[in-house]
């Protein structure tokens, strides 16, 4: 039951709709499509602005925390009067503003083995905007088992790493790191810092990499290679990533107990 784009949907959209890779048939496809933000932070906020302004039907967003005063620095979804207020809910208020056509769903909750699954199952593509391994490991262990595609990133300091994900087809973050280092190991935005330009750049990339996806734009998606991303020398680099059989969330069944 695909319906046309309105007169309305056609002007807001037309920027897009007139790059030949997309057009009128990418944009029906962008507003019928589910897209699931994990995080509305410093990589969520920079996404989800974008996933919204391009006209993605329905957003969800996943956040359990409340907006504070030392996060407006790249969590641009949320502003000073804003403090206080849920993030996720800050989030419906500043994209239903920028695009009242993308319905907005917040989960005020944190992604743990108890939702996971309820929550990603109705979605078509996720944007790992978390900030801990123990998310990441979960989002990727989800997806691959529900069989949506996901877009990784991390960030911390002046650097930045990113990966897609499509269940079936291409390595996946648990083929690239087996498990969480240890917590010594961690450097976490918290125990950091991170340059919240950086943090846009990344979360940018995640944004585009859901359009294309959306959209059958998949010969050129950030699968087998993880990009590395480096503000201080202003430099990117990929690093070829290959599918691991023996991969606990990934691997062929046969391969996994092989090994076991
Ligand atoms: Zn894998």
């Amino acid at each position: 039951m695909t319906t046309r784009l309105t007169t309305e949907q056609i002007e807001r959209y037309s920027r897009q709709i007139m790059v030949p890779d997309l057009g009128g048939r990418a944009q029906m496809h962008l507003r019928d499509a589910r897209v699931l933000i994990i995080g509305a932070g410093g990589l969520g906020s920079p996404a989800a602005f974008y996933l919204a302004a391009a006209g993605i039907g329905t957003l969800g967003i996943v956040d359990p925390d409340k907006v504070e005063l030392s996060n407006l620095q790249r969590q641009i979804l949320h502003a000073t009067p804003d403090i206080g207020r849920h993030k996720v809910e800050s989030a419906k208020i500043t994209l239903t503003r920028l695009n009242p056509d993308v319905d907005v769903k917040p989960y005020p909750v944190r992604f743990d083995p108890g939702n996971a699954h309820e929550i990603a199952a109705d979605y078509k593509f996720i944007v790992d905007g978390s900030d801990s391994f123990e998310t990441k490991f979960l989002i990727n262990d989800i997806a691959i088992k529900l069989g949506i595609a996901f877009s990784h990133a991390g960030i911390v300091r002046l650097q930045g790493q990113t990966m897609t994900v499509i269940p079936g087809k291409s390595a996946c973050y648990r083929c690239l790191f087996q498990a969480p280092p240890p917590p010594e190991e961690i450097l976490n935005c918290q125990a950091s810092g991170i340059l919240g330009a950086v943090a846009g750049t990344l979360g940018t990339i995640q944004a585009t990499e859901a359009v294309k996806f959306l959209t059958g734009i998949e010969e050129g998606l950030l699968t087998d290679r993880l990009l590395i991303y480096d503000a201080k020398q202003m430099r990117f680099r990929d690093v070829a990533v290959q599918r691991d059989p023996y991969c606990a969330s990934c691997g062929d069944p046969a391969s996994k107990s092989a090994s076991a």
